[in-house]
């Protein structure tokens, strides 16, 4: 980028400046080689760790599934999923997110596919 700053280098008590991207000077280059941008996965759900949302979604409802316990059974939670689903405009904040059961998250799917078709509509 021409015209970019010179910026102080990061190595530790270094007096050197840079216009280096790695943000060290010619003498310090050579430890730019180690520090490297977290890599960002992309999880196929925006880059937001799915794995940690899930588990605190499952640890918050105490590892039970929500619909079931609404109706007052104790099922045990297999799944975590949209309260309002990604398709309607849902996102991954926790308060649309609940523990689900495998036979609740399948009738939720179901149901969802079958609105989606408009065969009820
Ligand atoms: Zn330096
Ligand atoms: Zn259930």
């Amino acid at each position: 980028m021409p015209g970019s700053p010179p910026r102080p280098c990061r190595a530790p008590m270094c007096a050197g400046k840079t216009t280096h991207k790695h943000g060290y000077c010619d003498t310090h280059a050579d430890q730019a080689v180690t520090w490297k941008k977290p890599a960002h996965k992309k999880s196929g759900r925006g880059g937001r760790p799915w794995r940690r949302i899930r588990e605190r979604i499952l640890q918050r409802d105490k590892g039970l599934c929500q619909p079931c316990l609404r109706k007052g059974i104790y099922t045990p939670a297999a799944e975590v999923d949209h309260i309002v689903n990604e398709a309607s405009g849902g996102t991954d904040v926790d308060d649309n997110l609940e523990a689900i059961c495998n036979p609740c998250h399948k009738a939720k799917t179901q149901e969802e596919a079958r609105r989606g078709r408009g065969v009820d509509a």
